[in-house]
């Protein structure tokens, strides 16, 4: 992707950090990473309204996984996470 740099400036929309969309750390634009929603695989775009900022382990492990289904899958870890 050509504009990766501009699409990220985008999603941050002026903030310094943004959380990951999966497990919610924050991210800073160096290390955050553009998740497609509908993976290009699938036929999904690069529009904004497809991308999401997501970090790279996250990002690699979902693969091509259901947006939503990844989504969920990391927050029942993560609350698992806190309940400990
Ligand atoms: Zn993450």
């Amino acid at each position: 992707m050509k504009n990766k740099r501009k699409m990220k400036l985008l999603l941050f929309g002026g903030h310094a950090t943004r959380r990951c969309c999966f497990c919610r750390r924050p991210l800073t634009l160096g290390i955050a990473t553009l998740d497609h929603v509908v993976p290009l695989s699938k036929g999904g775009g690069s529009s904004r309204g497809n991308l999401r900022i997501s970090c790279g382990p996250c990002n690699n492990d979902r693969g091509d996984q259901n947006f939503e289904e990844y989504r969920k899958k990391q927050q029942s870890l993560r609350e698992r996470c806190l309940a400990r």
